[in-house]
């Protein structure tokens, strides 16, 4: 028998599928995983955007806040993602 919510093998005594209940551990390292995907992808991203950013313009001061504040935003933003998709995919 397979679980309907998560396709893993279940025993055919089983009332509740093991893998979907209790195992809470599993679960919080695939959302930190989830997290962690979706930040380097906001951080490549982010960083991406500032090297085209200083090829286009002169490293002034206020290009180098930017240059610095963006790939923070972009991680952040990504992280967030991440962790959403990651907890939707629980379902
Ligand atoms: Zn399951």
């Amino acid at each position: 028998m397979k679980c309907t919510k998560c396709g893993l093998d279940v025993p055919e005594d089983a009332i509740y599928c093991p893998h979907c209940t209790g195992d809470r551990k599993t679960r919080d390292i695939e959302l930190y995983r989830g997290g962690a995907k979706g930040g380097a992808l906001g951080l490549g991203i982010g960083l991406l955007l500032v090297t085209i950013m200083l090829s286009m313009y002169d490293m002034e001061r206020g290009i180098a806040a930017i240059a610095l504040v963006l790939p923070i935003g972009t991680f952040t933003t990504g992280l967030i993602i991440g962790l959403v998709k990651a907890k939707r995919e629980w379902k």
